[in-house]
């Protein structure tokens, strides 16, 4: 399967900004960052998208959220956006579940505008 976030997370590409890393869960920085701070959480194991979540995903998506939490931690922000685009009409451009962290803004003309 031809997934570029697979071959991510696999390291098939060599990915320098990793924020988090542990068996089941990769936090990488966004390359078009849509805020100050963007990094995607992203599970190891391909799912499509929130759409296709199953039963046995409970677990893989409370990590990547944890994950998350962790990261925005380590880059002390005191308040951050969590986003899912889910599907072609929700905004989902890779089809391999991954979840927004966005942060970093001063003004709050900025954090009211929600990126993608
Ligand atoms: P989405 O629209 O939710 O599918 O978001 C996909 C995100 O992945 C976008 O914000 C892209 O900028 C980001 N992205 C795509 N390819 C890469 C890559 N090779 N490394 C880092 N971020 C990427
Ligand atoms: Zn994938």
């Amino acid at each position: 399967m031809d997934c570029i976030f697979c071959k991510i997370v696999h390291k098939e590409i060599p990915l320098e900004n990793i924020a988090y890393e542990d068996d089941d869960v990769v936090v990488f920085k966004d390359h078009k960052p849509s805020a100050p701070v963007h990094y995607l959480s992203v599970p190891k194991e391909h799912i499509q998208s929130i759409m296709h979540l199953e039963e046995n995903h409970k677990a893989i998506i409370s990590k990547i959220i944890f994950a998350a939490k962790k990261v925005a931690k380590d880059l002390e922000l005191k308040g951050y956006k969590l986003v899912f685009n889910v599907g072609r009409e929700g905004g989902q451009v890779i089809d391999h579940l991954h979840l927004h962290l966005l942060g970093g803004w001063t003004k709050q003309e900025e954090i009211d505008h929600l990126p993608n």
